[in-house]
């Protein structure tokens, strides 16, 4: 079955046929963290939803090649820097650095490429270069570049691709700010935005004068230098719809660098928003979430990934410290069964277990439908668990579940992270050296440990219990 999920752009579930079916290639872009102070649990819902979209495709494979830019230059940002009188690079390098330990102890897959805007600033000039040459944008009386909508609807642009816009809703004063005065509509959107006193030392020259890059064409430029013209997924959280990702479009699009009748993306795909403790998070209220935050509670970063995907990527969420509990209790029933088919392999191979892979692999093609996926998982823990009591688990058996496992895992990333990049049989060793221990049978225990030494891995006994370590 093929792979399908909900376009935000056609509004329907469709079939993925990426742009170049034949290659078995996927260009990713996923709308990336600003860089401003530590991202939140709701920021991570969206790129741990991205990861598992990446993993699938893969699964599935494709060879993705996955894109996630860094915003390291905005009006927060710029505050900060006036603040704290840090370099623009030594403000955002600590959160950026932070940004990347969250996301890895989440079990994220880190994106080829991670571009940073400041790093793009002559791509971003040549694009809004591009637009003013076809007359889609305009310098203000203030020196700022503006996307002109009027231009480029004018040109055959259709605006409003993600979301049915009523322009006449579009007051102004709703969505013109102060230092957006000089715009000719107030739909325009700022490319370049002219320097000001209070932007100190942030700033680049430009063709039209000093001053920085706005917000949306970012993405425009870094996507397409990275992924050509255009390319098959875009992601992001559902709140960058509108303005961000439509004004993505208006750009890229009407910079006219596309092949006749191709788009600049093909699906764009969006997650919903993340509840904490059943409200919006603030910093008020007390239910706001970074990664770190949660860590120091105690929790693993294998447990917040696993709640995050237990809800479907188009359902409001709600994240809560009691839902934290029960994946722990999840994930150890998960765990603990896994350990039994190990017991029971005793080092047994077999082929995967093609009953539980079709129906996880079918639950997922079916707009990722991660509880229909759970759902399989569990009964197979369910129905291993019986086998195991009643002693009728067969070595082939218990092999042919746990090379099932290990292509779902895969997938999933939940693999803790202290047995990353560790063997298969190592962790069996592991596993048995561990029941020997608990049978007493000290021999056999250090006849184990020996063995994985043997195979360059010494185990290291902790407080969670044993780990592998390299030797
Ligand atoms: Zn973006």
């Amino acid at each position: 079955m093929a792979l399908r999920f909900f376009n935000t752009l056609s509004r329907s579930v469709q079939d993925f046929v990426p742009l170049q079916p034949d290659a078995k290639r996927a260009g990713l872009y996923c709308c990336g963290p600003t860089v401003h102070d530590f991202a939140h649990i709701g920021n991570f819902r969206t790129f741990v939803f991205t990861d598992l979209v990446r993993r699938c495709l893969e699964f599935k494979g494709y060879a993705v090649r996955h894109v996630m830019n860094i915003t390291d230059v905005e009006d927060k940002i710029i505050q900060r820097v006036a603040e704290t009188k840090a370099s623009l690079r030594e403000y955002t390098a600590k959160y950026e650095a932070a940004f990347f330990e969250d996301f890895q102890a989440l079990g994220c897959l880190r994106p080829h490429e991670t571009p940073r805007a400041t790093d793009c600033i002559a791509d971003i000039i040549s694009l809004i270069g591009k637009l003013m040459e076809r007359g889609m944008a305009y310098r203000a009386t203030d020196g700022s570049v503006y996307f002109s909508i009027e231009k480029y609807q004018a040109r055959g642009g259709r605006y409003g691709q993600l979301l049915k816009l009523n322009f006449e809703e579009m007051r102004p004063g709703q969505r013109v700010s102060s230092d957006e005065y000089a715009k000719e509509a107030v739909a325009d959107f700022a490319l370049w935005k002219a320097r000001v006193p209070a932007d100190g030392p942030v700033f680049w020259p430009s063709p039209w004068g000093e001053g920085r890059p706005g917000w949306h064409i970012e993405c425009s430029a870094m996507s397409m230098k990275l992924l050509g013209p255009s390319f098959d997924l875009h992601m992001g959280g559902e709140d960058l719809i509108f303005p961000h990702h439509e004004d993505e479009i208006a750009q890229s699009e009407g910079a006219g660098l596309q092949a006749p009748r191709q788009p600049f993306v093909k699906y764009w795909l969006h997650g919903a928003h993340l509840l904490a403790e059943g409200k919006k998070m603030s910093k008020s209220l007390g239910n706001y979430f970074t990664v770190r935050d949660l860590l120091a509670k105690g929790f693993t970063g294998r447990e917040i990934r696993y709640l995050l995907l237990t809800a479907h990527y188009r359902e409001t969420f709600n994240f809560t410290l009691e839902g934290l509990q029960g994946a722990r209790t999840a994930l150890g029933r998960l765990d603990e069964c896994l350990g039994k088919l190990r017991e029971a392999a005793a080092g047994a191979t077999a082929p995967p277990d093609e009953s539980l892979l079709q129906q996880f692999t079918a639950a997922l093609d079916d707009d990722f439908n991660v509880s229909a996926a759970w759902g399989a998982i569990f009964e197979w823990v369910r129905n291993n668990n019986r086998l195991a009591v009643s002693g009728g688990m067969r070595p082939e058996q218990a092999a042919a579940g746990l090379a099932a496992w290990q292509k779902i895992v895969s997938v999933l990333g939940l693999v803790p992270i202290e047995s990353a990049g560790i063997p298969p049989p190592c962790l069996a060793l592991l596993e048995q050296r561990e029941t020997a221990r608990k049978a007493k049978d000290f021999k056999r225990a250090d006849a184990l440990r020996d063995q994985l030494k043997s195979e360059g891995w010494i185990i290291e006994d902790t407080p969670k219990g044993a780990r592998l370590k390299r030797f």
